[in-house]
């Protein structure tokens, strides 16, 4: 211990990057999938010989490197990432001058995690501000991740220039040199910006749930799978493991694709294009963004409003007429009772008869409704009818997100709890098993053990 004490980072002789230590194409993929590559769409991944089923888990992968979301520093353990919750005396920093107010849950992630990163930074809490160049320092330590996209130059890089400088500052009198070192930290800041994946933790509150970015984490072979705003494949977080697991059966050759965060059914097709330009820098041409939608897709957010003079269902806004039976439509009109809805709100009934007159059946936004309708029976003890509008919100989720989705689990989820509440033991037993079912076939049973507890209870007390 004490020889580190009488160390200042610039003594410090950190081994040099080993470019020979990247992990080549040859450790993909599983027995269900291979990498792909085209001048235009570079790597990707697609389906070998045989049809993958849904479910079907097609890889598991630890980061290659991970940094703990700055502001959780003194919840969860920085080394592990583990809540620290639990823990009667979480482990501090073993400088007693730092200022990071880093926690650990064990000796063994202190010592992991001062070995790896925390030891050359420790005296400048500056750093702590800034995962992403925590990220790339931890890129340049353990091996040149040379083979994923940068789009260096279509980014800018003032911000990565700044914490680079200051880096290979640190280092000005070891062995590196400090202006190759700044270079690499700019390009591996980058390289983060379009591959690296935010952990998420689901997290529930008395009337709420959402996601929260826990950690930001770099999967060499994840990366390699492109994007699709109607993906095939879900990809998880089991801790700091990332699953990806197919959403529907896949055939042979067919690209497998997960979302960087844009989905059709619940934004716009400008807002998705925009925020893939912003955030990935490149313009998405999946299928649900093709300008001709294909019918066989469930309907997005783009294509919802029903034709006033005949059954058709998917009208894009604004189209001037109906492409089945070409009267030109009124949008004045629609867009005045989509308005309207707004003031509406709390009378979900009236919302919903507004709502069903212009949208097609199977819209999200008819879902929510829906989904808000079953709180207000449940509150008000009507079993029947909070069950009956569940089932319908479970019935849009199904074919927008499609029958195995982790938003399908969640509407089934609750749909459980209404029929314990309703002392419907039988079927209460069905859809615990039916929900319970879909977590497994999603991993969301070892990722939301909370709700498999939960499911586990109800059918025991029922
Ligand atoms: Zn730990
Ligand atoms: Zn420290
Ligand atoms: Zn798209
Ligand atoms: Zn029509």
């Amino acid at each position: 211990m004490e020889y580190w004490k009488r160390l200042c980072p610039s003594h410090i002789s950190i081994p040099s990057p080993r470019p020979s230590q990247h992990q080549s194409n040859g450790l993909l993929f599983s027995q269900h999938c291979r990498l792909a590559h085209t001048d235009t769409e570079g790597d990707y991944v697609v389906a070998r010989q045989q049809t993958i089923p849904e479910g079907t888990l097609i890889l598991q992968e630890d980061p290659s490197v991970y940094q703990l979301h700055p502001s959780l520093i003194s919840h969860r353990c920085a080394g592990c990432l583990m809540s620290l919750d639990g823990i009667k005396q979480p482990i501090p920093c073993r400088q007693s001058s730092c200022t990071w107010h880093l926690r650990y849950c064990s000796s063994i992630c202190e010592s992991d995690y001062w070995f790896k990163v925390h030891a050359y930074v420790c005296a400048f809490f500056v750093v702590a501000q800034n995962p992403a160049l925590l990220l790339a320092f931890q890129m340049w330590t353990s091996g040149n991740p040379m083979s994923l996209v940068s789009n260096l130059d279509q980014q800018t890089t003032d911000m990565y220039e700044k914490g680079a400088t200051f880096m290979a500052d640190l280092f000005r009198f070891s062995i590196h040199d400090p202006q190759a070192m700044q270079q690499d930290l700019v390009r591996y800041q980058a390289i983060l910006r379009c591959n690296g994946f935010g952990i998420q933790r689901k997290w529930v509150s008395r009337d709420s749930v959402g996601m929260d970015t826990v950690a930001t984490a770099l999967y060499l072979q994840a990366s390699k799978f492109n994007h699709s705003c109607h993906p095939n494949v879900l990809a998880l977080f089991v801790d700091k493991t990332i699953q990806l697991r197919t959403l529907r059966p896949v055939t042979a050759g067919e690209s497998l694709c997960i979302s960087y965060g844009p989905l059709a059914a619940n934004m716009p097709l400008h807002q998705r294009q925009h925020y893939l330009r912003d955030r990935y820098f490149f313009t998405c041409g999946c299928q649900a963004c093709q300008v001709v939608p294909d019918p066989s897709l469930p309907p997005s957010i783009d294509q919802v409003y029903l034709c006033p003079n005949c059954t058709y269902k998917r009208l894009v806004l604004k189209t001037p007429t109906c492409p089945q039976c070409h009267t030109t439509i009124d949008w004045a009109r629609i867009l005045k009772i989509e308005g309207a809805i707004d003031n509406y709100e709390g009378d979900w009934e009236k919302v919903l008869q507004l709502q069903s007159s212009i949208y097609h059946d199977e819209t999200l936004t008819l879902g929510k409704t829906y989904d808000q309708l079953a709180r207000v029976h449940h509150l008000a003890n009507r079993s029947n009818e909070a069950i009956y509008c569940c089932k319908k919100s479970l019935s849009i989720v199904q074919s927008v997100y499609g029958p195995t989705s982790p938003e399908a689990a969640e509407e089934m989820f609750k749909l459980c709890g209404l029929y314990a509440t309703a002392g419907n033991r039988s079927r209460t037993k069905e859809w615990i098993k039916k929900t319970c079912d879909l977590y497994r076939l999603l991993g969301l049973d070892q990722q939301l053990k909370d709700d498999m507890d939960e499911l586990d209870a109800m059918g025991r007390f029922i």
